[in-house]
């Protein structure tokens, strides 16, 4: 943590959406988790991966933006193509729980009239940032967990498989250190959530051309949960958040501390209540506050100008955005975050 520096990261991103007032047509930003995210620590083919799975997560949600389509079909356009991609933890290549399951979580919110949906501890289905967002089109409720989330999914109409669908080998081998090392730690075991924290959440934000905003994030949870443990990614104000008189927000890191800390509403509640600048507010909560608290993790959110922000305390953040005629992504800290400038190591 701490090896990113906010002031960088302002003058990084000023000015990217253009002239102040003068709204693009679409933002779109993703990540797909934080983490000990290094270049040292990727093969130099897993890097060239997670950047292509980037860019193609990016031109499945700018297709739908430049069309015309909605922030929140370009959200979940990105995410379950994230899902399905066993690098990330969320979908297939969820991380493993204590019991060697797979629980995912999920949630999705519009700026426009602040509806919300979200699923948590679901095991049977394939997709679900698709059940989240059915929640909130076709419940009269916001979250919905377990077993009832799965029967509400399945009469709506959507994918469920076999929970082997899920397991990843590098997942599985993750799950047997973390409770290698539990076991060497005795009586302390019950706090110890995960030993590698490249946690590798996915989510996406997105404005669209009528001004809506919108927000999801999809998650298999921290390595070695137990006793049904939910993180911030399926709370609505914690991991995820949308509100077209701010900002939309999508978080990723420890999420206890996001619950604790509300991030992503506090973020938007900065902006509506103090008139906080986007980047600064984002850098403040995550590379200071977040940070001094020992909270690793980090966010991509967009405001209702278009402006981007993508602050994290790791070592890297998965993350990438598009605006109309501009393309980043980006996986380590220090990577420059100007588009004219081709990033480090692909030359891309
Ligand atoms: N925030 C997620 C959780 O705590 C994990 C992550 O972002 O990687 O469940």
């Amino acid at each position: 943590m701490g090896c990113h520096s906010p002031e960088a990261h302002q003058e990084d991103l000023k000015a990217l959406a253009g002239e102040p007032g003068e709204r693009p047509r679409f933002a779109l930003a993703i990540h797909g988790g934080a983490g000990t995210i290094t270049a040292e620590g990727l093969s130099a083919e897993a890097d060239q991966r997670y950047r292509a799975v980037l860019e193609e997560a990016l031109d499945r949600g700018e297709k739908i933006l430049e069309s015309g389509g909605t922030a929140l079909d370009a959200v979940t356009a990105c995410i379950t193509f994230l899902e399905d991609d066993p690098g990330f933890n969320a979908g297939k290549g969820a991380v493993f729980t204590h019991e060697g399951r797979n629980e995912l979580d999920a949630s999705v919110m519009v700026g426009e009239n602040r509806q919300a949906g979200a699923v948590a501890g679901v095991t049977t289905v394939k997709h679900p940032i698709l059940a989240a967002r059915k929640v909130m089109e076709e419940s009269p409720h916001v979250l919905l967990s377990g077993a009832g989330a799965e029967a509400f999914a399945a009469e709506n109409g959507l994918e469920l498989v076999d929970g082997s669908y899920f397991y990843t080998p590098e997942r599985y081998e993750s799950l047997q250190k973390a409770l290698e090392q539990e076991r060497g730690m005795g009586r302390r075991s019950t706090h110890s959530l995960v030993t590698d924290w490249k946690f590798g959440t996915v989510g996406a934000v997105a404005l669209d051309s009528a001004g809506n905003l919108a927000a999801g994030t999809s998650t298999g949870g921290m390595t070695n949960k137990r006793w049904n443990r939910i993180g911030d990614s399926p709370l609505i104000g914690a991991g995820t958040w949308a509100d077209n008189r701010t900002c939309a927000v999508s978080c990723t890191g420890h999420g206890e501390f996001f619950i604790r800390n509300a991030v992503a509403h506090d973020l938007a509640a900065r902006l509506l209540y103090r008139g906080d600048d986007l980047a600064a507010a984002a850098d403040k909560l995550v590379m200071e506050e977040l940070e001094a608290m020992g909270a690793g993790g980090g966010l991509i959110a967009i405001d209702r100008a278009g402006n981007i922000a993508m602050p994290f305390n790791t070592a890297g953040m998965f993350r990438g955005w598009a605006l109309p005629g501009k393309r980043w992504v980006g996986l380590y800290s220090g990577e420059s975050q100007n588009h004219q400038e081709p990033s480090p190591k692909t030359g891309k």
